[in-house]
């Protein structure tokens, strides 16, 4: 578990939780080397997340599905970078209040890291993730970036 302050690899434990109704442990830990705290989230087995369609469906979380979005919509991203970026948001959605998550609400996760990361990616995969054809849509998700910076 690297500390994402300074990347060293050593770390004490000081604090263990179940979350997710025990699929996942939540660490509270202190990097060895700059003694900052962060905390991490560890799956005990594969995430058994479910994602809530747009028109009330529900369907297994796959990682892939983000992959394969992140992929159109971050080519210029280094591989390593993009699944760094997915890891972030699968602890996110470890950390939601129900196992059940909105599709939405997961668009809203990523876009909000790709703000400040690249802003043809944020778009593009506005437009892959959230499904945007409609022009109307497409001008307030631009609006909404514009805003932001
Ligand atoms: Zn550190």
């Amino acid at each position: 578990m690297l500390c994402p302050y300074c990347g060293f690899d050593e770390s004490n434990v000081l604090e263990s939780r179940d979350a997710l109704e025990g699929k996942a442990t939540r660490r509270r830990r202190e990097c060895v080397r700059c003694a900052k705290r962060f905390t991490t989230y560890e799956r005990v087995e594969n995430i058994e997340l479910k994602v809530m369609k747009k028109d009330g469906r529900v369907e297994d979380y796959r990682r892939e599905k983000l992959e394969k979005c992140f992929e159109k919509a971050c080519w210029k991203m280094e591989a390593d970078e993009r699944s760094k970026l997915i890891d972030e948001i699968e602890m996110k959605l470890l950390n939601w209040e129900s196992v059940e998550i909105p599709s939405k609400e997961i668009g809203k996760m990523v876009m909000n890291k790709l703000k400040d990361i690249d802003e043809v990616a944020y778009i593009r995969f506005a437009t892959v993730y959230m499904d945007i054809r409609d022009v109307g849509d497409f001008q307030k998700l631009i609006k909404g970036y514009k805003k932001h910076k």
